[in-house]
């Protein structure tokens, strides 16, 4: 039965024992943290063998002949160009390599177009207002670039197969101030959905008003699914080819890295894009470096030989995150589920679940969590400025707790999120 149909007096009873539970879990000195999406210990283990690829006696020339321990090769070695572009679904040639991290990239991205402007059209920094479009909730990362940058940011919803593409056809086509939309088309950060096709052509065939308006295809959880069959993966269109065959070529920029592969800040990121970008983005970047760890790039090419090799290590990681999610999803399935106080997402692949509370409850949950000895997620992160206009999102990240470590979190989340929702009701 929904709570909303339950007497007060009934409620008041709930409430009673629900406190008695959170204040037993308050004496028990728990001590959790799924505030972020960071792998846990065992899957960096995953990767120690990487470290043996190289010794003081190991050759290390690219496979171009090129020496990796001096300067030079500002886009990457050959053969990570190329196991990038194979994740990324692109060719070589559409690919740059940057340094440990994909947000890097993104800030660098923003950064060029602000200062210098993208294929001579006017830098940001000189135009009165710079808009952004936002899918929400989204990742806050993203979200403190444009804010740093002084970017006006839009929500935009996302729906389950993605952002709102009515709303973003009509506001990118009549408005010159937006300059880009952030975009994790594949298991989103944190809803952990994925784009349709649908949607990746109608985002691929905008007619924005803006000429140096950019996609940012924050492609981070390219790879990361959760489960070994097929109709369990999410697959989606590649963005690259849709926006050539759209005739917007030059209006998507993709991000992926090895950061959740490998070792997360100690990776390989890249950018891909049309070769007019890439040509433009090399350009600028020289100015900025005479290239990147390319023994890194090497370390990764040697040790997962090609794309393939990526993927077969992905199923590992899968191996152990996959009961972690499962461990949340099922005490959330079992203990909220016909209560009419919540929903969250059940994703395919990914490091989130998305979890709504009650509007105006978010808050309250994050903070009794916290009191209780949980740490999630800030409750407004996932959106810009911090501020979730319904307070109803909060983010689950169960990567780096362990199974046992996040039964018990769940315990709390969902005791947290009756009370919440009890004393909303009773107002
Ligand atoms: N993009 C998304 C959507 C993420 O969720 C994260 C990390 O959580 C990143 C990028 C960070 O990637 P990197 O380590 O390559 O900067």
């Amino acid at each position: 039965m929904f709570y909303n149909e339950y007497s007060k007096e009934k409620l008041q009873e709930e409430l009673e024992g629900l406190y008695k539970e959170y204040n037993k879990i308050k004496e028990s000195g728990i001590s959790l943290d799924m505030s972020r999406g960071k792998p846990g210990p065992d899957q960096l283990d995953l990767s120690m063998d990487m470290l043996d690829v190289f010794n003081s006696e190991s050759d290390l020339k690219a496979s171009n002949g090129f020496d990796c321990r001096n300067y030079g090769v500002l886009d990457g070695i050959p053969e990570a160009k190329k196991m990038m572009a194979d994740i990324m679904e692109c060719n070589p040639e559409n690919v740059i390599i940057g340094g440990n991290a994909s947000l890097n990239l993104m800030y660098d991205a923003i950064s060029r177009a602000y200062t210098h402007g993208i294929m001579g059209e006017t830098p940001w920094c000189k135009l009165d207002k710079v808009k952004w479009l936002c899918p929400v909730p989204g990742y806050d990362r993203h979200f403190g670039i444009t804010e740093h940058f002084g970017i006006e940011m839009i929500n935009i919803p996302l729906k389950e197969d993605g952002p709102d593409m009515d709303m973003i056809e009509e506001l990118v086509s009549k408005d010159a101030s937006i300059k880009g939309i952030w975009c994790v088309p594949k298991y989103e950060n944190p809803t952990g959905l994925s784009y349709s096709d649908e949607v990746v052509k109608r985002m691929a065939a905008l007619k924005p008003a803006a000429k140096d308006f950019r996609i940012f295809w924050d492609n981070a959880y390219a790879i990361h699914h959760l489960y070994d069959e097929e109709e369990k993966q999410d697959t989606i269109l590649n963005i690259i080819d849709e926006c050539k065959k759209a005739g917007n070529e030059d209006m998507v920029y993709e991000f992926a890295s090895t950061s959740k592969v490998t070792f997360p800040g100690s990776g390989i990121a890249a950018i891909a894009s049309s070769v007019a970008n890439v040509d433009e983005i090399k350009k600028r970047m020289s100015v900025q470096t005479i290239g990147f760890d390319k023994m890194n790039q090497l370390r990764h090419v040697k040790y997962f030989k090609n794309a393939e090799g990526v993927k077969k290590h992905m199923a590992k990681h899968a191996a152990k995150l996959r009961p972690k999610f499962e461990a949340v999803l099922k005490m959330l399935d079992a203990e909220l589920d016909g209560y009419g106080i919540a929903t969250w997402t059940k994703p395919n692949g990914g490091y989130f679940i998305s979890f709504d509370v009650m509007e105006g409850c978010a808050k309250k949950v994050v903070n009794m969590c916290k009191e209780a000895g949980m740490v999630l997620t800030g409750a407004g992160a996932p959106f810009p400025y911090g501020i979730d206009p319904k307070d109803s999102n909060i983010r689950i990240a169960p990567s780096y707790p362990s199974p046992e470590e996040l039964i018990d979190a769940s315990k709390i989340l969902i005791v947290c999120t009756k009370i919440a929702a009890i004393e909303k009701l009773l107002e």
